[in-house]
């Protein structure tokens, strides 16, 4: 239990970019005098993930790696944390009784532990976007279930989230997710064709780990957030656009039936939307750049090219046919990303193996269950290795 009004924290992918900013926010709005750190979760790196869980005092470290448990316990020995690994570790993690856990494991493994930290009822503070996307409604319908709040993370769903009267969600006509355009956003198709996976990761605003990256050099990152807002916000597909925004000032807006359109602003840091996550319904003081107007001169916007970033195609494709092509969407675009990283195929190849396999796996039923997800998800995966190899 919480000892008098500290907080019960878990950091599920604590050793990430996003785990790793979260940890800093923590530390800055008052560390162990403030909150306790039920657990942590990382993956390869054990000797930073052993090094925050004694850093914060965690009480489980979970490496999702089952092979590393040996080098995690003995790296923690005589420190009184516990030691656990792979998908069980991932979940004992998830319930270990915390308020608020941060969902920041990267792709479709993140699904399984956020969905049991949701069921418990912990408020989920969501930057594993894959969750909305392969699981929609049914992700949702167990938050509700469990009872505890989801309070977006990624910059674009946090700063709807922050503009978003409750009490006029029924006149909002439209949200505007704005989009960097990536490393790629004036170059040509011919160009992209031989781009590789270092050149793609290099994104000029943010910084993210490498899948999140390339994925923003690709748009898929954009399409993927398509998905997640219609689920979060309860949106027709229609009612979502998306504008390149190069400077990634204005982090994304929403626009209501009397013409107003609200925007949240800040500079291009992770910090602001888990700080505000974290303090929710409240502000915090973080010392994150702040916004220079004149220096900064302008604001760019121009529309997306669809035929340079098919991704956002395919998102709207996903969002119109609904069931579950959302996981068939993101699972064949993992299974693509990871042939691309090992530069197995090409960079644009990787939106046609999605487009390919959406297609092929059209006529699969809805989910009605966690498990048919999974079987989506796992089809998905199945479909784009054959036509990789
Ligand atoms: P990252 O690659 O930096 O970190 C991922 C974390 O997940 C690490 O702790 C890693 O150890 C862990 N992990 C990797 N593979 C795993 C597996 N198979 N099982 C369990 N854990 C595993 O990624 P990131 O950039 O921090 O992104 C994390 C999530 O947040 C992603 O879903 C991403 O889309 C989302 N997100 C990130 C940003 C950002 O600025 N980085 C912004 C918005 C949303
Ligand atoms: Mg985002």
């Amino acid at each position: 239990m919480a000892s008098g009004d500290r907080r019960r924290l878990a950091v599920l992918g604590s050793t990430g970019s996003i785990g790793t900013s979260t940890l800093d926010v923590v530390e800055r709005l008052g560390g162990r005098d403030r909150f306790e750190i039920a657990a942590v979760t990382g993956n390869g790196n054990i000797p930073l993930l052993a090094e925050q869980a004694r850093q914060v005092g965690a009480e489980l470290a979970v490496t999702a790696d089952e092979h590393r448990y040996g080098e995690l316990k003995e790296a923690l020995a005589g420190s009184g944390i516990d030691v656990a690994a792979g998908r069980s570790g991932l979940i004992e993690a998830a319930e270990r009784e915390a308020d608020w856990v941060m969902a920041a494991i990267v792709g479709n493994a993140g699904l399984a532990p956020t969905l049991a930290a949701a069921r418990r009822g912990a408020d989920i503070a969501l930057a594993n976007k894959e969750c909305l996307v392969s699981a929609g409604s049914l992700f949702l319908e167990a938050v509700r279930k469990g009872g505890g709040r989801l309070l977006p993370v990624d910059s674009e769903h946090n700063a709807i989230f922050q503009v978003l009267e409750n009490d006029q969600r029924h006149a909002v006509e439209r949200i505007v997710l704005t989009a960097s355009g990536g490393p790629f956003r004036t170059k040509s198709l011919e160009e992209m064709r031989h781009v590789t996976a270092d050149i793609a990761r290099a994104h000029p605003n943010w910084s993210m780990g490498l899948k999140i990256s390339i994925d923003s050099a690709s748009m898929f990152n954009k399409a993927l957030e398509m998905i997640e807002a219609r689920h979060l916000f309860g949106l027709r597909p229609d009612q979502i656009e998306v504008i390149v925004h190069p400077q990634s000032v204005i982090h994304s807006m929403v626009g209501y039936t009397d013409g107003s359109v609200l925007a949240q602003l800040g500079c291009p840091d992770m910090r602001t939307a888990i700080g505000y996550a974290l303090s929710y319904p409240k502000r915090c003081d973080l010392p994150v750049e702040r916004l220079d107007f004149a220096k900064l001169a302008r604001l760019d916007f121009e529309p997306p090219d669809e035929v340079r970033f098919p991704a956002l195609r395919l998102a709207r494709w996903a969002m119109e046919a609904g069931g579950v092509q959302g996981a068939v969407l993101n699972g064949s675009k993992e299974t693509a990303l990871e042939a691309f990283i090992k530069g197995r195929i090409g960079f644009l190849a990787m939106a046609d193996i999605v487009e390919k396999v959406m297609d092929q796996l059209a006529d699969l039923p809805a989910a009605t269950t966690m498990d048919d997800v999974f079987a989506a998800d796992e089809k998905a995966r199945q479909t784009a290795a054959g036509l990789i190899k």
